[in-house]
């Protein structure tokens, strides 16, 4: 039968084997051939061929073998290495006649093991007959202690009769018999039902193509050096130049099988605990220098760090494989970045290498990976990063602790803006409630601090001063837990950490990242701290300021709360009077920081309800410093009180209402700016922002009297203002009206927060109690929260750019939710030919690699 030219094809014929014809391994050996790396000679057999083989059609004629002694081997090739399949047969080719030449060459008792290996092996595959009989048999003759030549002779000599008696047929004494078998059974075995359904468990498809590579055998039982082993040449933890990699000798192949104690010997000079061996290097260096210079063949010519299998037969080198280097995700950014400096790879295939995501190990300590992890519970990881210390259930305690210079982590059942200061003074947070926007998550990552919400598994037993896992066992208040942001999880005790790294090779890709990029990236930041953070991770200015946080400290909270309850214009505007220059200070130091980029400052947005006293004390408190009787205090809190807030008086709703606040707040941001202005080169320019619009009147009654207040202090200074002012797209109606909206404003943001919140209704802070659950059983692919519903919140989004660029072609378009930091969601944006995206400062890098990754 003639076989289509493309059946068999030699492996020294680069190009002609194909992953898509010939399986990923065939390739890859092709390919390291082609490079010059020592690959023994082979034929690789297309997955036609192998099928074909697997319907009873006969072995394609193979070339010779370069010299007839030589045994050969058959190895697995599938497209895709991940779907399994059969493993490699050795040592095809011991015949009776040739069997005196291989005794000769590396002793009886080793070349009898191989031929007892080979019979087992073939009764197994071709004929499903149980090894444990050959095993038995051996066992029975050679007893125990050192294996004699005579005792091996004999042994193969039984194992050839017990075959011919289970099988009813000779073993076959003769090379080409034994491969087209065992090619047979190994094409047969792919084809059946079981390994089907594991393929497809594996995410391949049940009719994946299998071809076999048919290659000589380089005898790692050889005399002088011999053995298999692996390689690579980077370091698969820092990805820096180093030789990792372990040694067999002796042994055919490299891998241990699983559970085995087995790990070979070190290649580089050093000993490895409970084994005496010296390390490669001491036994043979010239062939750990000629792997290494291999390995570095192979990186340059495939443009990627490999891991090489080799077999040492007598000190000789031959690669039998290479795979992808082991790489954690710090040695992803060190190994892309090396290669692109050689010339490997280009700086956009490097750029496109890293998984943004994997930055987070950069930017924050961690749990070390080879760290025993004692698991208490989980929930959502919320905010990166790893962070031990000892537990406390009040931000007070969190504060006294961290004056003490003690570390701890805050539980909470979830934080409001009370514990604000709790949460800088711990070391990480879990709240046993909310989702990845609530006020815990969107405060942690904007300080960079470790977060896990949402633990709802665990109780939080406030009297027992105690934290109980569904397992009943229990943490006491002070325990010494951990909590993993990057996973999600709470565990007990210490574990060993990575510290953060930022600078070297992440440096340089993101310098890379920079140039290749057209969208703006951003930051979300409310204080002084948090912009210095996020300009030394490069953003490209501030994307949202919310101002509420600077009214949160107790001493501004007061004439906050004076300011509200206040009974005349009068005393409403004495009390703006004080917060004024208190904000002004705020603004002058974010553009000192800022400057020479742009600034987007929100107005007031959270529910006036949120400033008012909670509880008789802090009403009393209130009710003293205003000299009026505390039952005013109260009826005042149950007026403004409101059942649903998140939808009530907030946003610009409050700017309609109480008018004065958004004006003094606008006049804090224009005497900053100007102030600031004045003696810098690199001016600033003020973006002031709307929050949660949803008509058009809003922003334009706001607009009016912005206007007014800039007119006002540019008249009084004497000195020329530019600033823009533009809307949050929070609400699903502003979306849809933002052809109305872009008439009044220059630029969009997109909260994508409330955005997510208002197009689900679906609660923020409430949705971790069932996200989990939700993403499990596959309501939501992924938590909306986190990454953007692209059909659904992005449909209107995209509604509302297309809207807005028509009657508004200069219209900035942004997106300031949590989203900016997520690389799906930054690339929609890039897409949609929106202007910027914004994100916490610790998520700025992310944003950064992800927005290049769009554009390339
Ligand atoms: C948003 O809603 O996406 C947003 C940025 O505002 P906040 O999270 O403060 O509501
Ligand atoms: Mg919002």
């Amino acid at each position: 039968i003639q076989f289509a030219p493309d059946a068999v094809v030699g492996l020294d014929r680069d190009g002609a084997v194909r992953a898509e014809v010939h399986g990923s391994r065939a390739h890859m050996l092709a390919r390291l051939t082609t490079l010059g790396l020592p690959v023994p000679p082979g034929v690789a057999l297309s997955f036609d061929c192998v099928r074909h083989l697997a319907e009873g059609g006969p072995m394609p004629k193979l070339p010779p073998r370069s010299a007839p002694d030589r045994l050969l081997c058959l190895r697995p090739s599938p497209r895709d290495r991940a779907w399994g399949g059969p493993s490699a047969t050795l040592n095809i080719g011991i015949t009776a006649r040739d069997i005196a030449a291989v005794e000769a060459a590396i002793g009886v008792v080793e070349a009898r093991e191989l031929y007892a290996r080979l019979i087992s092996t073939y009764a197994l595959m071709v004929h499903g007959v149980d090894p444990e009989g050959f095993e038995a048999l051996a066992h029975r003759i050679l007893g125990p202690g050192p294996r004699q030549p005579e005792a091996m002779r004999a042994t193969t000599e039984a194992m050839l009769r017990l075959y011919a008696e289970e099988t009813d047929e000779e073993f076959p004494d003769d090379a080409a018999d034994q491969l087209e078998g065992i090619a047979r059974a190994m094409a047969l075995d792919w084809d059946r039902a079981s390994a089907r359904i594991l393929r497809q468990a594996k995410g391949g498809p049940a009719e994946g193509g299998l071809g076999l590579i048919v290659q000589e055998l380089a005898l790692g039982v050889a005399p002088g050096v011999s053995g298999a082993g692996h390689i690579q040449i980077v370091d698969p933890r820092t990805g820096a130049p180093s030789v990792d990699g372990a040694f067999l000798p002796g042994k055919q192949r490299a891998v241990t099988r699983p559970g085995s104690r087995r790990t070979g010997v070190l290649l580089a000079r050093g000993r490895r605990e409970g084994c005496d061996q010296p390390a490669l290097e001491e036994m043979c260096p010239e062939a750990l220098e000629a792997l290494r210079g291999y390995a570095g063949q192979a990186a340059q010519g495939l443009g990627d760090a490999v891991q090489l299998y080799f077999i040492l037969e007598n000190g000789a080198v031959s690669v039998v494989d290479a795979v992808p280097a082991r790489r954690g995700a710090r040695a992803s950014v060190r190994i892309a970045v090396d290669l692109a400096n050689r010339g490997a790879i280009t700086r956009e295939q490097a750029l496109l290498r890293v998984e943004p995501r994997n930055l987070i190990e950069h930017l924050h300590p961690q749990i070390d990976a080879s760290a025993a992890r004692d698991v208490w519970g989980g929930g959502l990881a919320a905010s990166p990063g790893a962070a031990t210390g000892y537990m406390v259930f009040t931000s007070e305690a969190a504060m006294q602790a961290a004056a003490q210079g003690e570390d701890t982590i805050l539980v909470r059942l979830e934080t409001g803006p009370e514990d604000v200061r709790g949460m800088h003074a711990a070391k990480g947070v879990l709240t046993i409630r909310g989702g990845m926007t609530s006020h815990a998550a969107v405060l942690a990552r904007g300080l960079g601090l470790p977060a896990v919400v949402g633990a709802s598994d665990l109780r939080l037993d406030l009297e027992g001063r105690r934290l109980v896992t569904p397992d009943a066992r229990v943490l006491h208040e002070g325990a010494l837990i951990t909590i993993d942001g990057t996973r999600g999880e709470v565990l007990a005790g210490a574990p060993r950490m990575v510290a953060p790294d930022l600078g070297g090779a992440l440096a340089e890709l993101l310098d890379w990242a920079d140039a290749a990029r057209d969208l703006g990236v951003r930051a979300n930041a409310d204080t002084p701290a948090d912009s210095r953070v996020a300009r030394d991770f490069r953003c490209d200015g501030l994307g949202l300021c919310r101002t509420e946080h600077m009214f949160f400290d107790p001493a501004r909270l007061t004439v906050m709360r004076e300011m509200i309850l206040a009974d005349t214009p009068e005393e409403r505007r004495a009390a703006l009077d004080l917060l004024l220059p208190m904000q002004r200070a705020d603004f002058e130091e974010i553009f000192s920081i800022m400057r020479g980029m742009p600034v987007t400052i929100r107005l007031l947005d959270p529910p006036l309800n949120e400033f008012l006293p909670h509880d008789e004390d802090e009403m009393e408190h209130l009710a003293s410093a205003m000299g009026i009787p505390a039952g005013q205090v109260k009826a005042r809190a149950r007026e403004l009180a409101e059942v649903n807030p998140m939808l009530g008086m907030r946003g610009v709703r409050l700017g309609v209402a109480l008018p004065e606040i958004y004006e003094m707040q606008a006049r804090a941001i224009f005497e900053a700016a100007i102030a600031v202005n004045r003696d810098a080169r690199d001016p600033v320019v003020p973006e002031v922002m709307i929050p949660l619009v949803s008509a058009y009147r809003e922003v334009e009654l706001v607009k009016h009297r912005i206007d007014a207040v800039a007119r006002a202090v540019e008249e009084e200074q004497g000195e020329k203002l530019d600033f823009s002012l533009g809307v949050m797209v929070e609400t699903p109606r502003a979306a849809l009206r933002a052809g109305d909206l872009a008439e009044v404003s220059e630029f969009l943001s997109f909260g994508t927060n409330d955005l997510t919140q208002m197009t689900y209704g679906l609660s923020r802070d409430d949705a971790g109690r069932f996200m989990r659950d939700y993403v499990r059983e596959g309501v939501f692919p992924e938590d909306p929260f986190h990454t953007l519903d692209i059909e659904g919140v992005g449909e209107l989004m995209l509604i509302a750019a297309r809207r807005g660029r028509a009657r508004n072609p200069n219209l900035k378009l942004g997106l300031c939710g949590e989203h900016g930091g997520d690389p799906a969601s930054v690339r929609f944006c890039r897409l949609a030919g929106f202007d910027y995206v914004s994100c916490s400062p610790f998520r700025v890098p992310i944003a950064r690699l992800a927005a290049a990754q769009a554009t390339i």
